[in-house]
């Protein structure tokens, strides 16, 4: 088999399922079949996995003279000069840029309903939402247009599509992927992770993301395992830590009894289980929503019409600029956050809500730390629900940012999570079970869902 076989291959599937999915914002169709073709001039690396394989990145993992647009106006016409450094890595180990995944603008929303390019459609359900913001990235795994997807996870937006359309996503410890090159959304949660059907392919992939880069200040020099090794690793005598907030009000049945019953199976080849609190659960949407809009209203100061972007024309003066290029380059959802963060952090605000949200943040991270330090695993549902119906959602925010409830706290606490497919619901729909592990302790997470497949 030769890479181009296998990038004419992802190209059927695309051209196949497209039209329904609209997984994808940009197919980079003819620059994909030229680097199979350089790729096959050389002969496929036998040794090295990744050599010839096609992957989608988000649309907010910039990538060179490959428009990036966030799922935004703002960047509609966006080419970016330089590469991110997980693509560059991935470039390196021979992998094939297929094409760029739709996404919440800037990634703001939970079912890739705020992209700027239209919804796309879970492939399980065309009526209902893939989830988001990394809904492009699910649903083209999910479709079979891709083995593999990159996406950003801030408050659950890997996890959460994962969890709709029935794939493995991780979103690796705070630190163990450089940021550099990723469009910065709530800069002290984002995160880049890894979405494929097959838990081994993310840990192959994950393996080749990790590492320190000068370029990302906040990166971490730990050394990066091969994460491969914990594949189908015997999990007999892990400890996991079962919470009692996740099971509890607002928790669809359907989405409980699977997930019970993935626990079972992990009882029974020997995990222990234990039931543990973590009271602080309640107010983790509140304070994710107060932090996180901070930091996007200050990361989003950048798109003022001048340096890049797009610029409103008809205007008179500096000002005029600046107001009517954000107010019709930015769409509802972005300028929601920009205004509940700027008045976050506003003179006079900031104690009561700003500072008020990082104490609970830090209360949230002792709690896990606590619960962390005697468990190996803290094990519950990925998301309240299965996947929703277009249009179902999107015009209630506050209901929409409740269902964020089971996955911010894992970007609260810089720990790695991961949502592993934990069968489906009566209706059919997939249904994802969350593992969460102590910083830096991926290999957990690689073992336990590999026990799934
Ligand atoms: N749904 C959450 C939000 O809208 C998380 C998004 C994300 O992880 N990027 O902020």
């Amino acid at each position: 088999i030769t890479a181009s076989d296998l990038v004419e291959h992802s190209l059927d599937a695309v051209e196949a399922h497209e039209s329904d999915v609209n997984a994808f914002v940009t197919v980079n169709d003819r620059q994909a079949l030229a680097d199979a073709a350089a790729i096959d001039e050389q002969g496929i690396d036998p040794d090295n996995p990744l050599s010839g394989i096609p992957i989608a990145y988000k649309d907010n993992i910039v990538t060179k003279g490959i428009r990036t647009t966030a799922g935004s106006r703002m960047l509609e016409n966006f080419n970016p000069v330089y590469d991110a450094t997980v693509v560059n890595k991935l470039n390196t180990a021979g992998m094939i840029n297929l094409g760029k995944t739709n996404m919440d603008e800037f990634a703001m929303g939970s079912s890739t309903e705020t992209s700027y390019f239209e919804p796309t459609k879970n492939p399980w359900d065309l009526d209902r939402v893939p989830g988001g913001s990394s809904g492009g990235s699910a649903a083209a795994v999910a479709a079979g247009e891709v083995v593999a997807a990159l996406g950003s996870d801030t408050g659950g937006s890997i996890r959460q599509p994962a969890a709709y359309n029935g794939i493995f996503g991780i979103k690796p410890t705070y630190g163990r992927v450089s940021r550099w090159g990723l469009i910065a959304f709530g800069s002290s949660f984002d995160q880049i992770g890894v979405m494929t059907r097959r838990v081994k392919d993310s840990a192959t992939i994950l393996s080749a993301i990790s590492g320190h880069d000068e370029k990302d200040s906040t990166s971490s020099k730990r050394e990066v395992p091969d994460f491969t090794q914990f594949i189908g690793q015997d999990i007999k005598g892990m400890r996991i830590a079962v919470p009692d907030e996740f099971f509890g009000e607002g928790i669809d049945e359907g989405v409980k009894l699977q997930v019970e019953k993935g626990l079972k199976q992990l009882e029974q080849l020997g995990a222990v289980i234990d039931h543990v609190q973590l009271p602080y659960t309640k107010y983790c949407v509140p304070a994710y929503y107060v932090l996180a809009s901070s930091e996007a209203s200050s990361n989003l100061q950048r798109f003022d019409g001048i340096r890049y972007g797009f610029r409103a024309e008809d205007v008179k003066n500096l000002t005029d600029v600046y107001v009517k290029s954000r107010s019709e380059g930015f769409g509802p959802e972005v300028k929601r956050r920009i205004m509940l963060g700027t008045f976050a952090l506003s003179a006079g605000y900031y104690d009561a809500y700003f500072n008020k949200a990082a104490q609970v943040r830090t209360l949230i991270k002792q709690d896990f730390e606590k619960i962390l330090s005697d468990h190996d695993l803290i094990i519950g549902p990925t998301s309240p629900d299965t996947a929703f119906k277009l249009g179902e959602n999107i015009s209630d925010p506050l209901k929409l940012y409740f269902k964020d409830v089971l996955t911010i706290s894992a970007n609260m606490a810089g720990v790695p999570a991961a949502s592993v497919p934990a069968g489906f619901d009566d209706q059919g729909l997939p249904v994802g079970m969350q593992m969460i592990a102590k910083r830096f302790d991926e290999g957990s997470i690689f073992k336990a869902a590999s026990a799934f497949e």
